[in-house]
């Protein structure tokens, strides 16, 4: 078994991530398992995983959980199984993580530009009317 050397974000690229969620796979032989809703699927599940750590946690507790070590632990491994997953989504769709993630950040930008949301937490269409009501109220 070949260790993994601990990994930086900072000398890491996604395309290396993904060679190595697939080289995982593939010494498995689970590729054949691994179609695009199963593992949509397994995503939401590792998502619910995740969100168990933090039900029933107040939250004023948050900042202590993060803090101790076995939770903190635990966050890390339910949050690489998601990253995992969805790294290995992306090579059976045939998507480019990269592409994907900043075409999105794009659209983002223009669904939520910053002048009309910053600081507030509300869906852009809510805001959006928002700003018609206000400019068809004229200044206050
Ligand atoms: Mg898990």
């Amino acid at each position: 078994m070949a260790d993994i050397q601990p990994l930086s974000d900072d000398t890491t690229t996604t395309g290396d991530l993904k060679r190595l969620v697939q080289e995982f796979i593939d010494e498995r032989d689970w590729g054949k398992y691994h179609n695009a809703k199963d593992v949509a699927i397994a995503i939401n599940v590792e998502a619910g995983e995740l969100l168990e750590l933090f039900e029933w946690v107040r939250e004023h507790e948050i900042s202590s959980l993060l803090k101790d070590d076995e939770k903190r632990c635990r966050l890390a491994e339910e949050l690489a199984d998601i990253i995992l997953l969805c790294l290995n989504l992306a090579s059976v769709a045939g998507l480019d993580v990269a592409e994907t993630v900043s075409r999105k950040l794009t659209k983002n930008r223009m669904k939520y530009p910053a002048a009309l949301v910053k600081g507030n937490y509300r869906k852009y269409t809510e805001l959006r009317g928002q700003s018609k009501d206000n400019k068809s109220r004229g200044p206050a």
